[in-house]
């Protein structure tokens, strides 16, 4: 188990140092911002939502490794979903960092997103690793406010 929490660790901190899709997305057709104020975690997520998939994604911000490498992922993983797949992801994956991962069905939905079942050990890190999601959703509702995880 602990090389696995060790290769883990290697493709966070990869993804929070190269965090993929990290670039305003100049032909979005929504946007939304997150805050996270316990820990400072500030995102923008740009979205191109179209016949209701996910085209385009994008986004912007500054935070702690975790929140970024899931905002990096996430965006990976949300590119081309519907906004129904997108929802039922971040269920998922929600399910996996506050620990009921398993009660949640087939794990192999979440592929790489998988990574972060560690961060179940650090409650006061499930706000970083959800704050991208939570805001992707605000984005995908039209919603033009700021999340904020308090
Ligand atoms: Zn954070």
């Amino acid at each position: 188990m602990s090389d696995l929490r060790e290769l883990y660790q290697q493709v966070i901190i990869d993804h929070s140092k190269k965090p993929r899709n990290f670039r305003k997305l100049e032909d979005a057709n929504r946007t939304a911002e997150g805050h996270n104020p316990l820990c400072g975690d500030e995102i923008t997520v740009y979205l191109l939502f179209r016949d209701d998939v996910i085209q385009g994604i994008g986004f912007q911000g500054s935070g702690c490794a975790i929140s970024k490498a899931s905002a990096s992922m996430m965006t990976d993983s949300v590119k081309g979903k519907t906004r129904n797949e997108a929802e039922h992801l971040f269920e998922k994956f929600h399910q996996l960092v506050i620990g009921e991962g398993d009660k949640a069905g087939d794990p192999g939905d979440l592929g790489k997103l998988a990574v972060f079942s560690g961060v179940s050990e650090f409650p006061v890190r499930v706000k970083c690793a959800t704050l991208p999601w939570h805001t992707l959703r605000a984005a995908l509702e039209g919603r033009g406010e700021t999340v904020s995880t308090e």
